[in-house]
């Protein structure tokens, strides 16, 4: 086994079970036959050389308790652990995200924050929404923030790069110049990803007129592809930015298009809402079309605020402009319906088109444009505390019964839709409506608009 002596040593730590191995193996890649085979590598001791987005580096997996009494195997783990970390660079700490904490994480981390080494916490199994309890729980560690790692489908990786980066030392950083980061995290590699965009809403809004607008103004058009599901298509094309020049990928969707045809109209009413479900399943950004000679209907708000719950990022466009009367009564009415009908969401971005005439359409491509990278984007830990602070010197919690509810620090966990998580105590009693006053602070402050944003409150220890 070739391991370079030169490079800098990672070790993994953590109970049976949390995917150590399977971390290791990605990380190491086909290296695993030959390192496994290798006499005088123990079974408790696995080392190879590891390669992620351009950091090398040695990587050790205490793995092997597998088989080891449950009454033993603290103390074991804890001998053996302190041993490896000797020499360490950093240590992954490794938790299940989908099981959460337990006892025995706890009693690592409780040894790991007496230790000298750098810690990075890895909440492993977070591919879906089943690991995000764990990955909030994780927190609570007291090792700093966690990374959402999914080991077995390879997701997180760019951001367990980001949280080694700064544990390695200097040469590495250099290389890190050559790095190519595949994530949609990366903003370039976001800009070069497809916009997936859907544009939902009742019949006669005007979907099919502004899909045709938008493909027919549009000469370098590449698809229409085959469909994503049964009833709807999804074309790739490519949308010029007037103000820059820039070509940009769009991938959209169409779902109401071929039921058109099928289907009678008292039908189809009851169809947008199944249309638009089918949509958000594909989206990352949704138009909800309205149209101009109507106004908001109550369908309207039940598309919007599913859209919103799914965790789409939401913008509404006014369509039939050009044919509008009283402009700006509409405008204004239209966005007040929007903020009383949508009580969790004030000032959803509304823009006004008219898919006839084409005013409008290339500030409705910017705005979604803007919105998906806003729906993507992380805001840093530091900015996001003093935001914080500001807040709630503003605005304290309130006192109910005269005790004060500590209000400590917020971090953001997730993006794709953002996902924030904030410590105190005596959280149960913190009222939902200053939670929405947070809630609210964050979308208008940190560039959050168009936005569903989430909370979740954790019990600071
Ligand atoms: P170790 O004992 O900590 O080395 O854990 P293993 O790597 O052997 O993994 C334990 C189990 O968790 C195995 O069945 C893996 O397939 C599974 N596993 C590992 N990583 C993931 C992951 O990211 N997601 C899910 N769902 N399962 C995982
Ligand atoms: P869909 O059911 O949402 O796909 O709606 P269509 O695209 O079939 O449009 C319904 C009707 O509205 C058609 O008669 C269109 O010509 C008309 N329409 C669509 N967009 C506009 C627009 O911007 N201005 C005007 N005046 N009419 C429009």
């Amino acid at each position: 086994m070739a391991l370079s002596p030169d490079l800098p040593t990672v070790i993994i730590i953590g109970r049976p079970n949390v995917g150590k191995s399977t971390l290791w193996n990605r990380l190491v890649g086909k290296k695993l036959a030959l390192v496994d085979d290798q006499p005088g590598v123990t079974r408790d001791r696995r080392m190879g050389d590891a390669h992620l987005l351009g950091l090398d580096f040695t990587i050790v997996d205490t793995a092997g308790w597998e088989d080891e009494d449950a009454a033993t195997l603290p103390g074991r783990m804890r001998k053996q652990t302190e041993a490896s970390l000797e020499g360490a660079d950093v240590a992954l700490f490794v938790i299940d995200a989908r099981a959460g904490l337990t006892p025995l994480d706890e009693e690592i981390g409780r040894y790991l924050r007496e230790s000298t080494v750098p810690i990075v916490v890895i909440a492993n199994k977070a591919e879906g929404k089943a690991g995000d309890h764990g990955l909030f729980e994780a927190f609570s560690l007291g090792l700093g923030d966690p990374v959402a790692l999914s080991a077995e489908h390879g997701e997180g990786m760019a951001d367990l790069f980001d949280a080694l980066l700064p544990h390695l030392d200097e040469g590495q950083r250099a290389r890190d110049e050559e790095v190519i980061v595949d994530e949609e995290e990366d903003e370039e590699a976001l800009n070069r990803a497809p916009l997936k965009l859907a544009i939902v809403g009742r019949p006669n809004a005007g979907k099919s007129t502004l899909i045709n607008a938008l493909l027919q103004e549009d000469r370098l058009l590449t698809g229409p592809e085959a469909g994503i599901t049964r009833d709807s298509i999804a074309v790739d094309w490519q949308w010029t930015d007037p103000d820059s020049g820039e070509v940009r990928p769009v991938r959209l969707i169409d779902t109401a298009g071929m039921r058109k045809k099928a289907l009678v109209v008292d039908k189809l009413e009851k169809m947008a809402v199944a249309d638009a479900r089918h949509a958000i399943d594909f989206a990352e950004v949704v138009v909800l079309l309205l149209d101009a000679t109507r106004g908001l209907e109550h369908q309207d708000l039940k598309i919007a605020s599913m859209v919103l719950e799914e965790g789409r990022a939401l913008l509404v466009a006014i369509n039939k402009w050009d044919v509008a009367e009283d402009a700006s009564g509409l405008f204004n009415g239209i966005r007040a319906a929007l903020d009383e009908g949508l009580a969790q969401v004030k000032g959803l971005p509304v823009l006004a088109v008219s898919a006839r005439t084409g005013k409008g359409l290339d500030t409705l491509l910017k705005a979604a444009f803007e919105v998906r990278a806003a729906w993507s984007k992380r805001v840093p830990t530091g900015l996001l505390n003093r935001w914080f602070d500001e807040v709630l010197a503003k605005n304290p919690p309130p006192a109910p019964g005269g005790k004060r509810i500590k209000l400590r620090y917020i971090t953001q966990a997730k993006i794709r839709p953002p996902g924030f998580v904030m410590f105190g105590t005596r959280l149960d009693d913190l009222p939902m409506s200053y939670q929405r006053y947070l809630v609210n602070g964050i979308r208008r402050d940190l560039g959050f608009d168009a936005v569903p944003v989430r909370l979740t409150l954790r019990s600071a220890k």
